[in-house]
């Protein structure tokens, strides 16, 4: 597609003139938004987008409860991990309640970091 190389210039363009890039992605095509000043542009339709949903910081605040009902479930799986680590006697079972317990830390902490963005 030729298209391609055209929008993914107008992608740097707009990123050096220093538009954000927006966690809405565009209606038509589904690539991501750019913002500029007051304007939401799609690069690859190139053309500009009203977003419907009113006001201006929907990410932030749909993003913070997103990350903390993460950090909810996580938390659960990790409580739920370290009992049955506690009712098991099979060594080998509770290497492998380890090595999730190691991932789900691991999610944790990727999850506190963004809160913290
Ligand atoms: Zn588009």
């Amino acid at each position: 597609m030729s298209g391609d190389k055209e929008s993914i210039k107008r992608m740097a363009d707009m990123l050096k003139s220093g538009a954000t890039m927006l966690f809405e992605h565009c209606p038509q095509c589904g690539s991501p938004l750019f913002k500029l000043q007051d304007e939401i542009r799609c690069p690859k339709c190139d053309k500009r987008v009203v977003i419907v949903k009113a006001g201006e910081k929907i990410p932030d605040f749909s993003r913070s409860e997103l990350l903390s009902s993460v950090e909810t479930t996580v938390l659960y799986v990790l409580q739920e991990i370290s009992e049955r680590v506690r009712g098991e006697k099979d060594v080998l079972k509770m290497e492998a309640y380890g090595r999730m317990l190691a991932m789900w830390l691991d999610v944790l902490e990727k999850v506190k970091k963004r809160q913290q963005v």
